[in-house]
């Protein structure tokens, strides 16, 4: 178990917290969805009523290491001293003296943001020095961005092996909600995977066949597995580099005795979009000139049937091309189905998050993961390099 907040004295003390206020910006720099800001705001009102002098840090958008106005974080301090209803200070530079000056300045409860950590390039190359001078601003390191917990940037990583360092409340959860799937299921466990890229699940795949009674393969990389069992995809995404792998993988289930469910019909399209006439296969007879874009209706009753016995879901990663309108179905209706289920289900990653959220069911779940890469990486049953540099309780 790893400390949070919870377990530490942080009165009067100056406590860098790094979050994830990636946020979606538009051109105007308006802020499109604040969700994440509003994420981290336990975390930032148990350390505010507790007395500590709290120091934001967080990364926005792919700045490589220059300063971009666009990118700058002052949109987010904005919003924050909002919905914090109070005002939030703000560094400009980070590597400036004026900012510790502010640090010092600084009374308990109070709010201070450093913009963008990507302005720099040592944020990237887990530079040492940068990780110290970080470091020196405060007294405790607070870990609350999940999503860059398996990165090992001075400002996830490179800190912590200079102060003392604990989870936030969000990433409790998230560890939590992770150790309890990996270690402990309510079972029937089922798995959805979808997606495009199958070297990304092949992993993931084989560490859960020791855990789950079942995983449904929808998306692109279904067809992988579909061609390793001798079907037919026409002109369907495959990666052939990897079928032999995943002929291996359905072999292995069987001695595991666990199934894996793959698409038996698909919505194919003659080309990759949203006007292409479309037709239904069945995954053993696909037209040379088609490709799969979305699972079929028989593909969904089954999956169905799976998701409504499960006790456990983990879901990852859309079964269709799921940003074109033609090609949702399959991906909303699992959303739908997830969200019904009385399991204790988990989503994670982008698509999968965005259609459960998009169909106004995202509270219906159990837990929706703000991690992407980070939570592929613990369902390998990896551990995330920045949640080790943690200490543990
Ligand atoms: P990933 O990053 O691997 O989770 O892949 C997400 C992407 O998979 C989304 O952009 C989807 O459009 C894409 N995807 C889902 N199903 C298919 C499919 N049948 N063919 C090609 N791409 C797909």
């Amino acid at each position: 178990m790893k400390k949070s907040i919870r377990d530490i004295d942080v009165k009067g003390k100056k406590v860098l917290v790094r979050v994830d206020y990636n946020v979606p910006i538009n051109s105007d720099l308006k802020i499109v969805d604040d969700t994440r800001i509003v994420a981290t705001l336990p975390t930032l009102n148990y350390l505010v009523e507790h007395g500590a002098k709290v120091i934001l840090c967080s990364h926005l958008g792919r700045p490589n290491g220059q300063a971009d106005n666009k990118l700058s974080l002052r949109p987010v301090l904005a919003r924050l001293s909002k919905l914090m209803d109070k005002p939030v200070s703000f560094a400009e530079d980070i590597l400036d003296k004026s900012t510790s000056e502010m640090v010092d300045k600084m009374q308990d409860g109070d709010i201070l943001m450093l913009e963008n950590i990507r302005f720099y390039k040592q944020e990237e190359q887990n530079d040492e020095d940068f990780a110290k001078t970080l470091s020196k601003l405060a007294d405790i390191f607070v870990l609350e961005a999940f999503g860059t917990a398996h990165r090992k940037h001075a400002s996830t990583y490179g800190v912590a092996k200079h102060i003392p360092a604990v989870c936030g409340f969000l990433v409790e959860a998230e560890l939590r909600m992770f150790d309890k799937v990996m270690h402990n299921p309510d079972k029937p466990f089922v798995a959805i995977l979808g997606g495009a890229k199958v070297s990304d699940k092949l992993p993931v795949i084989e560490h859960l066949l020791d855990k789950v009674d079942t995983i449904l393969i929808g998306g692109g990389m279904a067809y992988t597995f579909i061609k390793a069992i001798g079907g037919s995809i026409g002109n369907s995404l495959v990666d052939n580099t990897k079928v032999e792998l995943a002929g291996k993988l359905l072999d292995k289930a069987k001695e595991k005795n666990v199934k894996i469910i793959l698409p038996v019909d698909n919505v194919g399209a003659k080309d990759f979009s949203e006007e292409s006439e479309t037709k239904l296969f069945n995954s053993a007879f696909f037209a040379d000139d088609y490709q799969g874009m979305d699972i079929g209706p028989k593909t969904i009753k089954t999956f169905k049937k799976y998701i409504k016995k499960a006790k456990t879901i983990v879901w990852n990663g859309p079964v269709g091309v799921y940003e074109y309108e033609k090609f949702k179905r399959g991906t909303n209706k699992i959303a739908k189905y997830v969200s019904k289920s009385k399991a204790l289900s988990i989503i994670g990653g982008g698509d999968s998050v965005a259609a459960i959220h998009s169909l106004g069911m995202a509270k219906r779940v159990t837990h929706i993961s703000t991690g992407g890469g980070a939570t592929l990486m613990l369902l390998q049953g990896k551990t995330l390099p920045c949640i080790e540099v943690i200490e543990d309780i």
